[in-house]
């Protein structure tokens, strides 16, 4: 079988237990990716990153809905260790898009912009403004699975850009602010699979 492509969404401090936007049972999805990584089954990892200025327009200081948070270059905008310790210790090819890096932009995926090629299909993702474009190519055979934080913010808008992948849902690696609803909702209404 195809080792699959996990694709973890803001698996960061800010998201999980004592950050400032902190997601209930984020740890714990934390705890159930590491497990799936260091399982073998995963070949290659796609880390999505949450990476504000500290003016960011989705800030509540600058009449957005969210607290600060994961404002790059602090401890808060880190992926949690425990993921980056089982990727190398798996030698796991590992790659990491940032997203909201413009200060009048929110973004809550990172995979925007698809083109669509005979094998593959490529996001350019991130600032079409300031920033050197990055592209992530997906070969269309290639199992993906989706997982992180929040699920019914980052997680479903990340699922629903990715939609052309079917993509699988890995929903023990997800927390919510919802409780999972929304997530659970998309996952039925699309008939995504659910990989345990
Ligand atoms: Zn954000």
């Amino acid at each position: 079988m195809n080792k699959i492509t996990l694709v973890v969404v803001d698996c960061q401090h800010d998201f999980v237990e004592g950050g400032s936007l902190e997601v209930k049972g984020g740890l714990a999805a934390v705890g159930h990716i590491r497990e799936l990584l260091l399982s073998g089954k995963v070949g290659r990892v796609v880390f999505t990153q949450d990476w504000h200025p500290k003016d960011h327009c989705s800030f509540a200081g600058q009449g957005g809905p969210w607290p600060s948070h994961c404002v790059r270059g602090t401890r808060g905008a880190n992926i949690h260790p425990d993921l980056l310790q089982a990727v190398r210790k798996m030698n796991i090819y590992a790659e990491f898009l940032h997203k909201g890096k413009d200060q009048d932009r929110e973004e809550y995926t990172a995979f925007e912009h698809l083109h669509d090629y005979a094998d593959y299909h490529a996001y350019r993702a991130a600032s079409a403004k300031t920033k050197k474009p990055e592209v992530m190519a997906f070969g269309k055979k290639e199992p993906v699975v989706v997982c992180g934080i929040a699920g019914d913010v980052c997680v479903l808008n990340t699922l629903k850009s990715l939609r052309p992948m079917c993509p699988a849902v890995f929903t023990q690696g997800t927390a919510s602010l919802d409780g999972g609803q929304a997530l659970n909702d998309y996952i039925r209404e699309e008939g995504l699979q659910v990989i345990e």
